[in-house]
């Protein structure tokens, strides 16, 4: 496959913050790719929460089949487009690695208790986890991942973070784009969940196809498939037949747009895409459009629906119960972490602890949480 010359390559790669000799038969960013998927945080993404609680049954999306169906969209359109397909591959393995247990129930109840010791973000923490808090290589800390890669996880930033965050923070300092893959990888994230977050809340019953009949994307495909087949078809080949309609509407309207985009402006290399002054990987406004009224009535319907909402609440009072206790008393802290937790109390020292804290609660998977939580609140548990 001939990449495209505004595609990422390894031999114009900026490289790995170690230097490393090439492997014989993969690419580096096929290595990376694969570092990604033999992490301990890549196992931990299969019990993780994307809206539905893990216990709360075997068929809803967890953290793993998400960053899966990423994967899976963005290497389509990756590959219609010419762009490096490995590396939108590894970028989209990674994404959501630093993400808390109870989806975002977890990262904003951390965030709260993190705010007096500089916040807790979960992109900035999937940096985190492949910059630093994956251990295991003997030369390095972290996966020692390349630029590319790091670029492309680390989605959004405050400037003020950036600022600490090296070579990946300079493009939101200086306003500049990431290299296409980065970009297609975000996008591809967004219509992976919005389309299955639809399949789980018509699956959970929180979510009916008279309801979304009302929403424009929805309706135009539910019309078609109605018009197509009748009434005859179960509402599970209904549901299917319409998001999968719904998803290769966006995937073509990307690769269309995008398309169009690069063919007007012919950047010569990555370094012209990352100063082309506007994402070259979008929807069309139509698209757009369509998108928003959907995410809207996800939010409306579905994120803040009063049993979603029920059990996210619950899922914040655990997490804030956590941190609280370990601050209080870092002496709860599996010995790896309580270890090294400084003696002293100025306010370094608090946000070293503070962040320790943050790190080992962020690694939890829901179950791990929900059970570290009866271990320390429960008189009768003994361990
Ligand atoms: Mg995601």
């Amino acid at each position: 496959m001939t990449l495209a010359p505004y595609a990422a390559r390894q031999e114009t790669s900026r490289g790995r913050h170690v230097a490393e000799p090439s492997s014989g038969n993969r690419t580096e960013y096929q290595r990376d790719r694969d570092r990604i998927i033999h992490c301990a945080a890549f196992r931990r993404l299969e019990y993780k929460t994307q809206v539905f609680v893990n216990h709360e049954g075997d068929l809803f999306r967890t953290r793993l089949t998400h960053s899966v169906e990423v994967a899976q969209i963005a290497r389509t359109i990756a590959r219609s487009l010419a762009l490096n397909e490995d590396l939108v591959e590894a970028i989209s393995l990674a994404h959501d690695l630093g993400h808390t247990a109870f989806g975002h129930a977890g990262q904003d109840a951390l965030n709260e208790c993190m705010k007096p010791f500089g916040g807790f973000e979960h992109n900035i923490q999937s940096l985190r986890v492949v910059d630093v808090l994956e251990n295991k290589y003997a030369a390095f800390d972290g996966l020692n991942l390349t630029f590319e890669t790091r670029e492309g996880i680390l989605k959004h930033c405050t400037k003020a973070k950036a600022r600490h965050l090296g070579d990946v923070g300079q493009r939101f300092l200086d306003d500049s784009h990431p290299g296409l893959e980065a970009q297609l990888a975000n996008l591809s994230d967004e219509i992976a969940y919005n389309n299955h977050d639809v399949d789980d809340g018509l699956r959970a019953g929180l979510l009916s196809l008279d309801q979304l009949a009302q929403v424009p994307l929805f309706a135009r495909f539910y019309d078609e498939v109605i018009t197509l087949y009748g009434q005859d078809l179960s509402a599970k080949q209904i549901r299917h037949e319409v998001i999968r309609r719904m998803i290769n509407y966006l995937v073509v309207d990307v690769i269309e747009t995008s398309q169009a985009a690069l063919s007007s402006l012919q950047p010569a290399s990555v370094d012209a895409v990352r100063g082309a002054g506007h994402a070259l990987i979008a929807f069309s406004p139509e698209a757009r459009r369509l998108n928003v009224e959907l995410k809207r009535f996800l939010y409306k319907n579905l994120y803040s629906h009063h049993q979603v909402y029920r059990i996210t609440s619950k899922a914040r009072r655990v997490i804030k119960a956590l941190f609280d206790a370990f601050l209080a008393d870092p002496k709860l802290l599996p010995p790896k972490f309580s270890e090294r937790v400084p003696p002293t109390g100025d306010d370094a020292d608090r946000k070293i602890r503070a962040r320790l804290i943050a790190d080992y609660i962020a690694g939890m998977t829901d179950r791990y949480a929900l059970d570290e939580y009866d271990r320390l609140f429960d008189p009768r548990r003994l361990r």
